[in-house]
């Protein structure tokens, strides 16, 4: 670019480029987005000399008078308001959109590991079946001075399950780490059936040792003991799953298919920020499922009862 060189921008070639604006010149159209193209961009009106700011030499232009420069030059234009706020708003979508992103994969994460819970729950089940001739565990027995069990003098499926697996720590679902908001009420994991959060099939699977003639004996052919070589399909059959307390507050820690309806005894479908909940069957395989292909509308029906029954038989008949 030819022309005087007090008249020229310099230009920086390290480092971020930037001009350099002579104090004897008057730049029009300077932008300070346009910093480092100004030498092409910005227009010099006013010099020491009274010469134009093309790269050309140039007479005194009118009205030279030959005096010393006058020392000024348009100011660089800061931030609008308007500007400001476009950016703030469009960090913030950025930021929420990865926030929300990095929360539902955390969240993914989550239900794996609440499905690697299952599955190894059920393997210790497994352990358990062979230690005790292919009998479910039950759900629930009296253990009186057991310091393990509950208010009830009562110990559950998970004790029994816990010394084949690893105590406390896999019958708690990952998502369980806060309060949980259920309704009205809120609640908190705890290594008691009112808030273990997994549920067993119990109805059907777990013996039941109160002599009172209720449920299991009544719907499954008379039988306290249900052996696991029985099961039709251990693939569609349910051992374990997702479960919250039920309205009066207390077992979580069963999946009773006969109250799904009136008690909310099926699998929990809100967990995992979906419309279902993890699920592990008697074959060994977890999976996440809706509420809707497992949990009957109506109470004592014969929906999904193929999941449930290890006979997968129509509704019994019974009370
Ligand atoms: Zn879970």
């Amino acid at each position: 670019m030819a022309g005087r060189p007090d008249l020229m921008h310099t230009i920086q070639l390290q480092g971020r480029p930037r001009v350099e604006r002579r104090a004897n010149v008057k730049y029009v159209g300077c932008h300070w987005l346009l910093d480092c193209q100004c030498y092409l961009a910005c227009s010099p009106i006013q010099d020491n000399g009274g010469q134009a700011a093309s790269g050309t030499q140039a007479g005194p232009e009118k009205g030279d008078t030959g005096n010393p420069p006058i020392l000024s030059w348009t100011r660089a234009r800061a931030f609008t308001l308007i500007e400001v706020l476009v950016v703030v708003a469009i960090i913030a979508v950025l930021v929420s959109i990865l926030v929300a992103s990095l929360s539902a994969a955390r969240e993914q994460s989550r239900r794996v590991i609440c499905q690697s819970n299952l599955q190894q729950l059920q393997k210790a089940n497994v352990f358990y079946l062979q230690a005790f001739k292919g009998i479910f565990p039950p759900h629930r027995f009296e253990a009186y001075g057991d310091p393990l069990a509950d208010n009830t003098g009562e110990k559950h499926w998970f004790h029994l399950l816990g010394q084949y697996a690893r105590g406390k720590e896999l019958p708690h679902c990952p998502t369980l780490k806060w309060d949980v908001q259920q309704d009205a009420n809120t609640w908190s994991w705890s290594y008691n059936s009112k808030n273990i959060g997994y549920g067993y099939n119990a109805f059907f699977l777990g013996l039941y040792n109160h002599q009172d003639g209720e449920t299991c004996r009544t719907y499954i052919e008379g039988r306290l003991w249900w052996p696991e070589n029985r099961i039709k399909r251990p693939a569609d059959n349910i051992l374990l799953g997702d479960s919250n307390p039920k309205p009066g507050g207390d077992w979580s820690s069963t999946l009773w298919w006969p109250y799904i309806n009136r008690a909310k005894e099926g699998l929990n479908g809100t967990r995992h920020r979906g419309k279902g909940g993890n699920l592990v069957f008697n074959d060994g395989h977890a999976e996440f499922r809706r509420t809707k292909s497992i949990n009957p509308e109506r109470d004592n029906t014969d929906q999904y009862i193929r999941f449930w029954d290890p006979l997968q038989r129509p509704k019994p008949s019974g009370p």
